[in-house]
């Protein structure tokens, strides 16, 4: 029987095992995480009646996989778009909060109206963005960062303002760095095509296309094809499953009867000779298999490969990680002095918090606090701050308790608190990301049957983590199947050659 090894139990590579499972019945599937649940950045508390995320709680609708994929585990119907009620975020500025404009699409404003209305950017700053109609497209030698971009199309002010703390809720980075290319490549092909964003901007409304707004979703939306932006009626922008996305990964253990399951399993190191793959276990043990999907981070899948092909193991070290933290509280509403009328605040880096933001739970999905309380989620540590996971409980909570105090005036302690260290999760797909993709794609394909999945490569929300283990179950399937016309080739030809040979020595005998 074939042998396929995955190593990792985050959402890749469980998707990597269900596709694997449901393509392949044949193939005997293992599945290796060093953790002793799966899920990896999906994890749920269930707790009192609230359902507090640690990791992400949301996800994009119009990129297929994620709804995709709970349609095919039966959950569709439970799965809850953001509250309707009241689609309002905020963005701090000098501490105060204003509303985020609405009708961002890709980051990008895309309406003239809320525009010109807000509070947060001055009237120069406005002007400035105007300028973007006149400004010809540059033309340039490779890629730029994502705050050169918008600074040079739209002006400092918006990007200081809205767009950093924008980007900042979805990759944790920082936009002096950030890759255009990696992250936002349309708004770079809206520049060329239309001339301008504004222009764009007008095109797209000609065609009207619905609008959407893109706060705190940690996914790339632009590392999508705008094919796939076609977004159901039904859904709305974001949606999640009632009590939680560990719904999906609780749903997928449960549709995996039959895959050999290792928790609390950390692979070493992996080896290849001419027929197979060697994985190596930390305990000394080996495991051989004819594929491998590592569907880790990429700092741990360059671990794994270093001996195997250190140019691999090189560019996959390339790929740097921020870290983070959430911190949930939840309190009686009557403790809230002001009202949660919104999804939340964003902090831009100028404020110089280390909080980037604080979501305000139980309004953006009020069924996940009991009628009466508030739930509240801040994330800590921007990019470069990574040693804010070296906090104690204590610090993590008195800065959050600070700031719930400063903009929401509570002043009581929360009657339950969740804290979630993230170390090294957020893959940033800085400046080169793009050739680093391009070396390790060269150099995977040098090894016929080993694949890799994850947040690491092209984009880092659920869906595109999703897509990723999909894409890499395929491969491998299709990579058994040639291999086994090979084979049987190899042994007709190798029949043929014998009976050749046979032919030759009755002929000389
Ligand atoms: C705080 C936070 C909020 C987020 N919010 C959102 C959101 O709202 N929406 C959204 O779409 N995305 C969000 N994201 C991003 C998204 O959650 C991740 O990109 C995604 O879950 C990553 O999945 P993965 O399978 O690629 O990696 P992981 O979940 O990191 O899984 C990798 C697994 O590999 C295991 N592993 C590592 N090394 C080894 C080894 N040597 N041997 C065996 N196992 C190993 C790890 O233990 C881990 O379980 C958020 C991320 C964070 C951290």
């Amino acid at each position: 029987m074939k042998r396929v090894i995955i190593v990792g139990g985050g959402i890749a590579g469980l998707s990597a095992a269900y596709r694997l499972k449901q393509n392949a019945p044949d193939v005997a599937i293992m599945l290796i995480e060093s953790d002793r649940r799966l899920g990896g950045k999906i994890t749920t508390d269930r707790v009192d009646g609230f359902v507090i995320e640690g990791g992400p709680d949301t996800f994009l609708s119009y990129k297929p996989r994620g709804i995709g994929l709970c349609r095919e585990l039966g959950l569709e119907d439970r799965l809850h778009g953001t509250n309707e009620k009241i689609r309002r975020t905020y963005v701090m500025r000098h501490g105060k909060l204003y509303d985020l404009p609405e009708g961002l699409t890709g980051l990008i404003p895309s309406r003239f109206g809320p525009m010109i209305k807000t509070g947060l950017i001055s009237p120069l700053g406005k002007l400035r963005m105007g300028l973007d109609y006149f400004i010809p497209p540059k033309s340039l030698n490779g890629d730029e960062s994502l705050a050169q971009f918008v600074e040079r199309r739209l002006g400092h002010e918006l990007y200081e303002r809205m767009i950093e703390p924008l980007m900042s809720g979805i990759y944790a980075g920082d936009g002096e760095q950030l890759s255009l290319g990696a992250t936002f490549p349309q708004l770079r092909q809206t520049e060329l095509e239309h001339g301008s964003l504004v222009k764009g901007m007008l095109a797209t409304k000609r065609r009207k296309h619905p609008e959407r707004n893109a706060v705190e979703s940690k996914d790339a939306p632009a590392a999508q094809s705008n094919a796939s932006r076609a977004l159901p009626e039904k859904w709305p922008a974001f949606v999640t499953p009632e009590t939680g996305l560990a719904e999906i990964v609780e749903a997928l253990v449960v549709r995996l009867k039959g895959v050999d399951i290792r928790l609390g399993t950390r692979v070493t190191c992996i080896d290849h000779d001419s027929s197979s793959y060697t994985v190596m276990l930390e305990d000394g043990k080996t495991l051989s298999a004819d594929a491998l999907i590592l569907a880790t981070p990429a700092y741990a899948t360059a671990y794994l490969v270093v001996g195997l092909d250190p140019e691999l193991a090189q560019a996959l070290k390339g790929i740097p990680y921020a870290s983070t933290v959430t911190v949930s509280v939840a309190y009686p509403l009557k403790d809230i002095p002001r009202p949660l009328n919104g999804y939340g605040y964003i902090i831009p880096r100028a404020e110089g918090r280390s909080i980037l933001a604080c979501t305000w739970t139980s309004t953006k999905f009020p069924h996940r606090a009991p009628e009466g309380y508030g739930l509240i989620r801040a994330f800590i540590g921007r990019a470069g701050d990574d040693d804010v996971i070296d906090r104690s409980d204590e610090e993590l909570l008195k800065m959050v308790r600070d700031e719930l105090r400063d903009v929401l005036g509570i002043t009581v302690g929360p009657i339950v608190q969740r804290i979630f260290r993230w170390p090294k999760a957020m893959p940033q797909y800085t400046l080169g990301h793009l050739d680093r993709l391009a070396v390790i794609d060269r150099r995977l394909a040098q090894h016929a049957g080993l694949f890799v999945a994850g947040n690491a490569y092209r984009g880092i929300g659920l869906p595109d983590c999703i897509a990723s283990g999909e894409q890499a179950a395929d491969q491998t399937a299709k990579f058994l199947s040639t291999r086994d016309d090979l084979l049987d080739g190899a042994k007709v030809v190798a029949r043929d050659v014998q009976f050749a040979d046979d032919g030759a020595d009755s002929a000389g005998g």
